[in-house]
């Protein structure tokens, strides 16, 4: 669906309004023309006084806030903070989920969604409010999770959102979230106390005393690091790079051309800073994300799309990933990079993604553009198909099975035979260090193929492509003999 303005302004006639499914595939510049024209005709109040009514538009909105004019930015909070008010009065529980979450998904979608989380954003804007923000957060931290919620979260999911340690920022400062009296270290002691888990923390702010001396005191040190970039204090760094904590961007700023800053510096095929495809939560929404390569469609360098439901939709050649999101939960792989670092560098142009209703499984694939080239269902337990998936990757391909026991124990013992041959690398992985290990580990970064088998495996086999043909027929052979017995 192309908006067009232009034909809009020579419209005799108000046209209605765009609906939910429409306002989804607009790129964000098309949305903020949209906003624009809506201010110009003086129809923007009723506009949003009808849409806002929708979770997943309050969701859409609210991500591309900073592309809206300030006035605009100003109605839209000033709607959601009023809709939100006669909600709490009218609401009898105060203790649920956020955004309603129980209401739009049943227990085991709502499980799913916690197991594949891969973020819990704690507040909506941010204190920082750095001008080249990748993720556009909007400044100034204005509207938080409440703590009663995210202790029922923790309470209710922890052991779900453990699988995948989720972080509790996105577009956002940790140290902005007060609730009350609880800080962002009490919800960090939830994740502590009911998932067993120590959340990573990336924190901007070097200067509240109480905050500087928690992040070097009393939070693991291998789990926190401070964004640097554009700060030149030496005195700073320092401090943290004494106490040995991972400062990030040091001497750099931050890259120009992403998010809203692409209207102005328009950058293209660059890969922005997330990887992987996953779900996240914020104060306003319940999203998939999936990273590309940027451009004006994507300017963030990632598909971002809030979740409507998980009753899954038909899926069509040559329609927009943005259909399938809406629809379907983005699998988590936080391993994919190569897939959006190959498209930016290597010149690839389809990335997939697995994307499930939580009945079925669908591998999509889909262009640059977000279109989709093609997609299947996805049967977990054939072996063979996953293979000859893995075959057809030219470079870096990484699959990965989630609890597939029947799967990853063929690949275990397959990963068990090769260890320590030539050109073969194997390795026990512990879920909550995958990521770090993975980018050390073998040949992975270069002509290699990783098989993942986790979380409840944990194992790992790195081998070059050119072993593919090798592991296949180690495969059959072992599917076979099974077979037999
Ligand atoms: S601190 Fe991070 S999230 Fe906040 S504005 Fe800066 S880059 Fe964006």
């Amino acid at each position: 669906m192309e908006y067009s303005p232009l034909e809009n302004d020579q419209a005799k006639s108000p046209k209605p309004f765009l609906n939910k499914e429409e306002i989804i595939l607009l790129n964000p510049g098309q949305l903020a023309d949209y906003f624009a024209e809506l201010t110009r005709e003086g129809r923007l109040e009723t506009y949003l006084d009808e849409a806002l009514e929708n979770p997943e538009l309050v969701a859409q909105f609210s991500y591309w806030e900073k592309w809206l004019a300030q006035e605009e930015r100003k109605l839209l909070d000033n709607i959601i903070a009023q809709k939100r008010e006669i909600y709490r009065e009218t609401q009898e529980d105060d203790d649920e989920l956020p955004l309603g979450l129980e209401k739009r998904f049943t227990p085991e979608q709502l499980k799913l969604i916690f197991e594949n989380l891969h973020a819990i954003q704690l507040t909506f804007g941010c204190s920082k409010g750095c001008p080249f923000c990748a993720f556009d957060a909007v400044p100034g931290a204005r509207e938080h999770i409440s703590y009663k919620q995210l202790e029922r979260i923790f309470q209710n999911y922890g052991q779900s959102l453990k699988k995948n340690t989720s972080i509790l920022y996105w577009a956002s400062e940790p140290s902005d979230y007060l609730d009350e009296d609880k800080t962002y270290l009490d919800v960090y002691q939830l994740a502590e106390l009911y998932a067993g888990y120590q959340p990573h923390t990336r924190s901007r702010e070097t200067d509240k005393k109480e905050w500087v001396e928690a992040l070097l005191g009393k939070l693991p040190k291998e789990r926190v690091a401070i964004s640097f970039y554009g700060i030149n204090n030496s005195g700073k760094k320092r401090l943290f790079r004494d106490a040995e904590i991972d400062l990030v961007g040091e001497n750099r700023s931050h890259q120009r051309g992403f998010g809203v800053s692409n209207r102005e510096e328009k950058t293209e095929g660059e890969h922005g800073i997330t990887q992987g495809t996953y779900p996240i939560i914020t104060p306003r929404g319940l999203y998939n994300i999936v990273s590309l390569p940027n451009s004006e469609r994507y300017p963030q360098g990632q598909v971002v799309v809030p979740i409507i439901d998980l009753n899954g939709a038909e899926i069509e050649i040559g329609d927009p990933i943005e259909k399938v999101l809406g629809h379907y939960l983005a699998e988590i792989n936080d391993q994919s990079f190569s897939f959006s670092e190959d498209m930016a560098q290597k010149g690839r142009n389809e990335r997939r993604l697995m994307a499930t209703d939580g009945k079925k499984r669908f591998v999509v694939v889909f262009g640059r553009d977000g279109i989709i080239r093609n997609f299947r269902e996805f049967d977990p337990n054939k072996l063979q198909d996953a293979l000859t998936e893995l075959s057809e990757t030219d470079g870096t391909a990484q699959f990965s099975y989630f609890s597939q026991i029947p799967t990853a124990r063929i690949l275990t013992d397959i990963m068990n035979e090769m260890a320590g041959k030539k050109n073969f690398y194997s390795h026990d992985m512990d879920t909550d260090t995958r990521t770090w290990e993975i980018d050390n580990y073998g040949p992975s970064g270069t002509n290699g193929i990783t098989i993942e088998v986790w979380p409840k495996e944990k194992a790992i086999l790195i081998a070059p492509i050119s072993k593919i043909g090798e592991i296949r027929k180690r495969a059959r052979e072992i599917i076979d003999a099974e077979e037999k017995t």
